[in-house]
């Protein structure tokens, strides 16, 4: 199907109106490419720059997937940076501003208590850096039981700065028949790998 329009694509109209607010027009490539296959619960490899408009290629069909009733993580982003976890969380916070859905952003160096009052009060999308995930599983304040979609954003600086087995440590603790996306701006044989592992 050639995708011309958001409206072209089987997006609900609380998300559209969050991408319409955003300014968006017309889907870039790799949203064109990724949002059919990510919204029928398949697994995607995306290799992608920053800049390409990536965070609502996975963005859009994870606030689409998201259970509202269920006020638990079922969705969970994985970054390199806080401050990629920050941007992703808000953007996607953006595009799901109108369903009600909540996102929370957990990384190194704020402080932790204040993310565990917003686990706590309930949160449906988590954006987290490895490290400060792993904190939270270990203290039981973070629980990845109902998460059915997972994304690796970055995979390629994940790795370079040493997440590997944090990642691998996160992803066993996530149920198996969970949807797990990659995107990276390079792919070499350790990103095929987790390909290989989780996907
Ligand atoms: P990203 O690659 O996800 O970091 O996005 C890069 C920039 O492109 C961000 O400022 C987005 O808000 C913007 N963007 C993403 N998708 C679109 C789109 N379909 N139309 C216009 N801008 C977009």
């Amino acid at each position: 199907m050639q995708v011309q329009e958001f409206s072209d694509l089987p997006i609900r109209e609380d998300v559209l109106r969050g991408i319409r607010d955003l300014g968006f027009k017309k889907p870039s490539p790799i949203q064109a490419q990724s949002i059919i296959p990510l919204l029928e619960g398949r697994d995607v490899i995306g290799q992608a720059q920053t800049g390409t408009g990536k965070t609502a290629a996975f963005g859009i069909p994870m606030v689409q997937s998201i259970d509202l009733l269920l006020r638990r993580p079922q969705g969970l982003v994985l970054a390199p940076t806080r401050e990629l976890a920050i941007q992703i969380a808000d953007h996607i916070y953006k595009i799901s501003r109108y369903t009600g859905i909540k996102v929370t952003a957990i990384y190194g160096g704020e402080k932790i208590n204040k993310q565990i009052r917003k686990l706590k009060s309930g949160t449906h999308i988590v954006v987290g850096t490895p490290g400060r995930i792993i904190d939270h599983l270990e203290r039981g304040t973070l629980r990845l039981r109902d998460v059915h979609m997972v994304v690796l954003d970055e995979a390629d600086r994940m790795l370079d700065m040493g997440f590997i087995k944090d990642i691998n440590k996160i992803l066993d603790r996530i149920p198996k028949h969970k949807q797990t996306s990659l995107f990276s701006a390079t792919m070499d044989k350790n990103i095929w790998k987790i390909c290989d592992t989780y996907m």
